[in-house]
């Protein structure tokens, strides 16, 4: 059956100091409040293979925000998969909205991207979501599904078993409004029914998918109680050892 998972996004957030002492303190609090269920922590790259070391990745698993859409080269200035899995990492977040808007990722890089990380045996943790223009006209439906079948639906079936999927509508993230309950299971729902059309309903029940936006302790459980929404992508709240704590106890 699916896991749920709560995994942060630490964005470009904390210098290396901050960010060891971040995981530490929130390895600390999980080593004796087991977790009931899977915690990742995407941070910089120039984290990653520091914080695999500071923690226990039995109980945190290590995450980059992004990789390459190229395997390696003369791309200056780019982080390939290989190497994010050289440091220990096991996942990889992609498609973020930030990523789509200011670094115009398109649905065919990041369909590279989706193959490199599995080629390097890392996780997805694949991002879609609709703006508030096309959710006030009612295409966020759409949206999400072209997003997922334009990038993720060449796959094989197995491969596209390793991918973990996180909804975020890009109208809620970093703003204080969150998705209603409702709005949540309401589209995660059909997330898994547009997995279910392609793949069968057995990888689609397996498909682990995220709610992410503005979600915090105090929502975290009313949205993943919704019996399609199998845990959170947490920007801001994953900042600090116990606002993200908080939601991991949502479990
Ligand atoms: C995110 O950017 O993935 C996110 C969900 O951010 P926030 O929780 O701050 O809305």
């Amino acid at each position: 059956m699916r896991k749920n998972i709560v995994a942060g996004n630490w964005k470009m957030n904390k210098n290396l100091q901050e960010g060891l002492a971040l995981a530490t303190e929130l390895n600390d609090i999980l080593s004796s409040a087991k977790p009931n269920c899977e915690v990742v922590i995407g941070t910089p790259f120039i984290h990653l293979a520091k914080v695999v070391e500071a923690v226990n990745t039995d109980t945190i698993k290590v995450s980059a925000q992004n990789c390459a859409d190229k395997v390696s080269g003369a791309y200056t200035g780019e982080i390939s998969a290989e190497m994010v899995k050289s440091t220990g990492a096991t996942h990889v977040i992609l498609g973020h909205s930030e990523r789509r808007a200011y670094y115009g990722e398109t649905a065919e890089i990041l369909k590279e991207k989706v193959e490199l990380a599995l080629a390097n045996g890392l996780t997805p943790i694949f991002c879609i979501g609709e703006v508030l223009e096309e959710r006030e006209s009612g295409k966020h439906f759409d949206v999400v599904k072209a997003q997922i079948s334009e990038s993720l639906f060449g796959l094989s079936t197995e491969d596209f078993g390793k991918i973990v999927l996180a909804y975020e509508p890009v109208w809620a993230i970093g703003t204080g409004k969150t998705a209603s309950p409702e709005q949540a299971q309401e589209i995660h729902a059909f997330i898994r029914q547009t997995v279910a059309d392609k793949y069968g309903k057995e990888v689609a029940d397996n498909t682990s998918i995220l709610y992410g936006g503005s979600c915090k302790p105090s929502n975290a459980k009313e949205l993943f109680s919704n019996p399609d929404v199998d845990g959170g992508l947490i920007g801001g709240a994953s900042l600090k050892a116990e606002d993200f704590k908080g939601i991991i106890d949502a479990f």
